[in-house]
């Protein structure tokens, strides 16, 4: 089984309590890309600037991610700075430069366009259609966004989330974009706009899923020390996304609740492995037997 995933591909300036570093390799699209590698093969469409680094491709490289589908356009990658509070909970965007991805007309590679899994990591809209478009009857798409987008092309992204089978988005954007305070209604807003699975992620206290029939509660991972949050809701993306693919899943009403639940806990288990260095760090030095422990030990502290 085969994930195709489009979405950004970045550099990243980041603030948090523990340092800054800048200019290091982010992305949605390389986050959700990373994660998912750790459970199947990834193809990930997007674009990069003349500035995209050889040793930073590498990384995409070494976890088998096909990258016949990104692009080198001329000018400057993405860039978003950000920074975080104390208690790391909340974060300010200093600046978002979509640079190469303000003209990027995704063209999905004629090989990819039967591809049965796709995901449609946060980027503009438009783009996330788009590339939907091009694919042949997809047979399970899910998605990402962000309140940059819900703010900025609500519309758009109305249009655009119609044909997602499922969407994950976290706490504050569900809230914004269904208009709805409470989460439930939250999320059964969201569930009349089309994608009949919402994953709520709400950040160091994990992620809720709803279905039409009911909806699961997966705890975050109690780390020592959370060092840097970027990129978390992506891998937790990518690992519910990935395990699913494994799976051979095509149909969420279809799967089974013991498929659903584990797909979160990896969710829960890949976004906190995230949080424990600056920008990929952390995924560079994990392998599936870490996240088997790690998922293991969330069985553990959850059975009663
Ligand atoms: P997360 O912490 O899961 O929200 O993801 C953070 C990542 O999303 C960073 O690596 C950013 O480069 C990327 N990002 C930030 N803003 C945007 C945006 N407006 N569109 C697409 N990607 C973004």
């Amino acid at each position: 089984m085969s994930l195709l995933v489009v979405g950004s591909v970045a550099y990243d300036g980041i603030t948090t309590p523990h340092g800054k570093c800048d200019r290091v390799l982010g992305g949605a699209g390389t986050y959700v890309s990373l994660s998912a590698s750790f459970f199947t093969e990834v193809s990930l469409v997007g674009v990069v600037g003349e500035d995209f680094a050889p040793e930073d491709e590498a990384v995409l490289q070494e976890h088998n991610i096909d990258l016949r589908g990104l692009e080198r356009a001329p000018g400057k990658t993405f860039y978003w700075a950000g920074e975080y509070s104390q208690n790391m909970n909340e974060r300010t965007t200093h600046v978002t430069d979509l640079n190469v991805f303000e003209h990027f007309d995704p063209k999905v590679p004629e090989f990819y366009r039967d591809a049965p899994y796709l995901f449609l990591a946060n980027i503009h809209p438009t783009l996330q259609r788009n590339v939907y478009r091009q694919i042949s009857g997809p047979r399970f798409v899910g998605g990402d966004t962000m309140n940059f987008w819900i703010e900025g092309t609500l519309s758009e992204l109305r249009e655009t989330i119609k044909d997602w089978d499922f969407i994950l988005i976290n706490d504050g954007e569900a809230r914004q974009l269904s208009g709805e305070y409470n989460l439930r209604r939250a999320a059964k807003a969201i569930q009349q706009m089309g994608p009949t699975t919402v994953v709520i992620k709400r950040g160091e206290f994990g992620a809720v899923l709803f279905r039409p029939e009911g909806y699961f509660v997966a705890p975050g991972f109690l780390l020592e020390s959370v060092f840097d949050p970027t990129g978390a809701g992506d891998c937790f993306a990518g690992g519910f996304m990935g395990y699913l693919t494994e799976q051979g899943v095509t149909d969420l009403g279809q799967a089974t609740p013991p498929q659903l639940r584990k797909a979160m806990i990896y969710g829960s288990v890949l976004g906190s492995f995230c949080c424990q260095q600056f920008g990929v760090g952390q995924l560079r030095e994990i392998d599936r037997a870490d996240i088997e422990e790690r998922f293991e030990e969330f069985r553990r502290f959850t059975e009663f």
